[in-house]
């Protein structure tokens, strides 16, 4: 009896340790990382390290992650966030893309910034049309809202929401917030303080000396005109925490 018992013991704790084993295995074989942090530990007999280029998801002939040419671009990207008109979480994660022709010259007026101590803050960026039908369901407002079954230049990765902020990353004072829909958006709109009027008139004509122009309604959109673009519904998987 006593030996069954041991028997019966050791059987159980090389079944348990079986099971651990199996089920890392598993992990592995059923999500392997898309990108590598830099920062991870691996152990010896893992693959190395992939280059930098080869961690890029996405096709770059099309695309362009915005950070990745210039990270000191700061994101505040609010549809990734509870913080925008509809209240609700529309993008799985913050990443900022646009077509590459786009993204150079939003880096280009950027770096023009950087020479006074300021730069851009984007709000958002390519959207893709799944979100649009959402957002036009939620607010199906011509004028603030583009309808999807047209598209907005978000769609197409050709148009930017910014503004400028300091060195500390404290946004100048543009007058209303980012999505405030009504007059005082309005780039014809003058009834505002003279710093407002001129921290627009900066904001304006420097998208418009990198190829962006401006629409009416709206003084933090901006579209790339250099090109036109096909509508998207792209998606990039999340950075591995
Ligand atoms: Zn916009």
């Amino acid at each position: 009896m006593k030996s069954y018992l041991l028997f019966a013991t050791f059987a159980l704790v090389a079944a348990a340790s079986s099971c651990r084993q199996s089920a890392a295995a598993n992990n592995e074989s059923q999500s392997p990382p898309t990108t590598i942090s830099r920062g991870d530990t691996i152990a010896p007999d893992s693959i190395p390290l992939p280059a930098i280029a080869d961690s890029i998801d996405y096709d770059t002939t099309q695309w362009q992650e915005l950070t990745a040419l210039d990270s000191t671009i700061r994101l505040d990207l609010r549809y990734a966030t509870t913080n925008n008109f509809v209240g609700q979480i529309l993008y799985d994660c913050a990443r900022c893309f646009l077509r590459p022709a786009a993204a150079k010259a939003v880096v280009a007026a950027h770096q023009e910034l950087r020479t006074e101590g300021l730069g851009l803050k984007l709000f958002d960026c390519y959207r893709p049309r799944s979100v649009q039908y959402k957002l036009w369901e939620i607010f199906p407002q011509p004028g603030y809202v583009a309808d999807p079954r047209t598209g907005s230049i978000h769609n197409r990765g050709g148009a930017v929401d910014l503004t400028i902020v300091d060195s500390t990353g404290q946004e100048l004072d543009m007058g209303t917030a980012f999505d405030f829909f009504g007059p005082a958006a309005n780039h014809q709109y003058t009834k505002l303080p003279d710093t407002v009027l001129v921290n627009r008139r900066k904001l304006k004509a420097l998208l418009q000396k990198h190829g962006f122009t401006a629409i009416r309604s709206e003084w933090w959109h901006y579209n790339f005109t250099a090109r036109a673009y096909e509508l998207a519904d792209e998606m990039w998987p999340c950075p591995v925490e």
